[in-house]
């Protein structure tokens, strides 16, 4: 299963991808995919590998604080993305590894530590410069690797269309070049699997974990124009949706301020609507604050070209924060449309293709095993 960080439902709509649309007529497309709430990367990937909401297993964004041990977590910060103490839930390569399947992860989020003491049997540490060329060919080499050695499921990772499309935006045309740029290395990809002697037998998964919003300067909101920094003692996350901690007795006067202001959502937790599964994890704050579409919420100023480009981490609902997937082989049926469904459900379609016993997860199989032969 590859992800391709960022690779909005409709980019195919918008420029010409040739592989993925000739994986569509021999295998499976879906509508579209449904994020986790906040639609970031690492909530989401790691949302992908358990089956569960990132409100149940807990990277609740890709910067949070846990009130529990007082400890921050942020991706940019290794120490922090390394520590098993904030990865709860069960990835699919530990549900795997302890029933003896191997796997192995190419940059896929929390396959760098130990979850419940266990890792992929091959791993590397993030690298992000590594060329996507290169990562092909090492994932191609584990599916040549003798019986005994080889993965039956590999995770791997690209961070693009993502990085280009937060400075450009979705629809520009540096954005839609780098998506036929990553449609030819599905290609490049599909080519060398087919040589294998045993290509009839390996199922390709290729999905994303979020889509991408246009943003602009001239639609920002600036939280601590409205409320006095004395109120909060925390505000972390970042553009379009901040977890916010209150200095003591100030939750009503954040929200009442902040719930006057046009073109952002406020909510206690427990007030988020059910369909966004979020905000009973301790670690979501006493508020959630997120960014109408199309518009940025940042708690001090910015410049302008931070509220320029492109951004993610909005309301899942929304059709632009939606994601691809693709997918052909022996496990898959042909010319499939399979219906929109939540990337919760990838959890359990895995286990059932690699057949191990899952996890209690919030995904169900029975929402995506119309895809499947059987
Ligand atoms: P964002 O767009 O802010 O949600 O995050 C996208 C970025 O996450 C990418 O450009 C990568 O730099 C980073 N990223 C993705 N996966 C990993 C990982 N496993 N370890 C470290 N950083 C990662
Ligand atoms: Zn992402
Ligand atoms: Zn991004």
């Amino acid at each position: 299963m590859l992800s391709l960080d960022g690779f909005r439902w409709d980019y195919p709509n918008m420029t010409e991808t040739p592989n993925l649309d000739s994986i569509a007529r021999v295998g499976v497309r879906a509508e579209s995919v449904r994020s986790g709430f906040p639609s970031n990367t690492f909530p989401n990937h790691y949302t992908m590998a358990t089956g569960l909401y990132p409100d149940h297993h807990g990277i609740v964004n890709n910067h949070f604080y846990d009130p529990e041990s007082g400890m921050t977590y942020s991706m940019r910060d290794s120490a922090s993305r390394m520590n098993p103490y904030f990865y709860g839930g069960e990835p699919i390569w530990v549900t795997a590894e302890k029933q003896n399947v191997r796997t192995a992860s190419y940059f896929w989020v929390g396959s760098e530590l130990p979850i419940q003491g266990i890792q992929p049997s091959i791993w590397k540490y993030y690298e992000h410069k590594f060329p996507f060329e290169q990562r092909i060919d090492s994932v191609v080499a584990w599916l040549q690797l003798p019986k005994v050695e080889r993965p039956h499921l590999i995770m791997w990772y690209m961070h693009e269309p993502d990085a280009i499309a937060h400075k450009h935006g979705p629809e520009s045309e540096v954005t839609l070049g780098k998506v036929r740029y990553l449609d030819s290395l599905v290609g490049v990809f599909c080519k060398k699997i087919r040589s294998l002697d045993h290509a009839n037998r390996i199922n390709l998964i290729f999905t994303s974990d979020h889509g991408m919003g246009a943003i602009s300067p001239e639609r920002v909101v600036t939280l601590s124009d409205h409320i006095p920094e004395h109120w909060v003692e925390k505000a972390v996350g970042g553009n379009p949706v901040y977890n916010i901690k209150a200095n003591d007795g100030y939750i009503d006067s954040i929200y009442t301020e902040l719930k006057a202001v046009d073109h952002i959502q406020v909510w206690k937790q427990g007030e988020v609507p059910s369909e966004l599964n979020y905000g009973t994890n301790p670690r979501t704050l006493d508020l959630i604050v997120a960014a109408d579409s199309s518009w940025s919420v940042n708690w001090a100023p910015t410049p302008d070209h931070y509220n320029s480009g492109g951004t993610h981490g909005y309301d899942v609902r929304q059709l632009d924060m939606q994601a691809i997937f693709y997918a052909v082989g022996p496990a898959f049926r042909k010319g499939y449309v399979q219906p929109k469904f939540d990337n919760v459900d990838l959890y359990p379609l895995i286990a059932h293709i690699i057949g191990v016993e899952p996890a209690k997860v919030d995904g169900k199989l029975e929402n995506v095993k119309g895809m499947l032969v059987k």
